[in-house]
């Protein structure tokens, strides 16, 4: 579902992302871990094309996203028009909802399906009426994001992604601006999205629950991604003496 390969970003000088190669396979859970700085957020952004990559590649279901290799090796950079229907493919839920405030929670939900995909506004209403339902918002769909709790806020924020029908799913920290009693509800939905077979790439600094979720783990040091493998073999048998740090650290 998700392919990256040498993928290259530099902000003035600053190598965000060193050569980072990825695939995440349909149905897989990844969680990409490592320290703070390290480029996971700019991974993120360049998935989905919110920061334009310097260099290499990203296939997402089987079609390359904003530049591709021709015959013969020459890279075609793709226009607006071709970057923005694939960009629906790939959901996002960032560390900060990034709600609009001025809507209620059905509306956050239902308005990027009329606009991005053009579906008429009743078949909207209901997928998004079906999306909050199953993330036990059923009794919240007509407050506005200031009368929501950070739980439900992010939970809204999912159905929102979740309502453009994303090939991949992309959580960056999704729990890490909640309060610690409202962290459990978001894990939950998580736990409950990969119950469905969605496909996900999920940063997060919980560690355990990355291992209890994820299928693999990759671990981001300085742009590079230095070690990737099975969850069960990265827990206990890290051969990274940085990965190795790193767990000691934060487990
Ligand atoms: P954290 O765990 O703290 O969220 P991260 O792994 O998500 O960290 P990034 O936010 O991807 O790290 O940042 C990677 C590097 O790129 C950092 O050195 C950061 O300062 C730099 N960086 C990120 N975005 C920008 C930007 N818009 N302009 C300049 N530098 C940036
Ligand atoms: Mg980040």
């Amino acid at each position: 579902v998700l392919r990256v390969s040498n993928l290259t970003k530099r902000f003035h000088g600053v190598t965000a992302l060193d050569k980072v190669y990825l695939d995440v396979h349909a149905g897989q859970i990844v969680a990409l871990i490592g320290p703070s700085g390290c480029g996971k957020s700019t991974l993120l952004r360049c998935l989905t094309w919110l920061e334009q990559p310097d260099d290499g590649f990203i296939e997402v279901a089987g079609k390359p996203l904003g530049r591709e290799l021709m015959p013969g090796g020459v890279v075609r950079r793709q226009n607006r028009r071709q970057i923005d229907a694939l960009r629906p493919q790939v959901g996002i839920v960032f560390q900060q909802f990034h709600l609009w405030p001025h809507m209620t929670a059905l509306e956050n939900v239902v308005r990027p399906q009329t606009v991005v995909l053009g579906r008429p506004r009743d078949e909207a209403t209901r997928r998004g009426i079906e999306l909050l339902t199953r993330l036990g918002l059923a009794d919240r769909m007509d407050r506005h994001p200031h009368a929501l709790s950070g739980g439900q806020k992010q939970r809204v924020a999912i159905a929102r992604a979740l309502a453009m029908d994303p090939a991949l799913m992309l959580f960056d920290e999704p729990t890490s601006a909640l309060d610690p009693e409202l962290v459990g509800e978001v894990l939950a939905v998580l736990r409950a999205l990969a119950g469905t077979g969605m496909t996900m790439l999920v940063v997060t600094h919980e560690i355990g629950f990355a291992a209890s979720l994820a299928d693999r783990i990759a671990f981001m040091d300085h742009g590079r991604i230095l070690e990737e493998g099975p969850a069960r073999d990265i827990m206990a048998a890290p051969k990274e003496p940085r990965l190795r740090n790193f767990l000691d650290l934060v487990r």
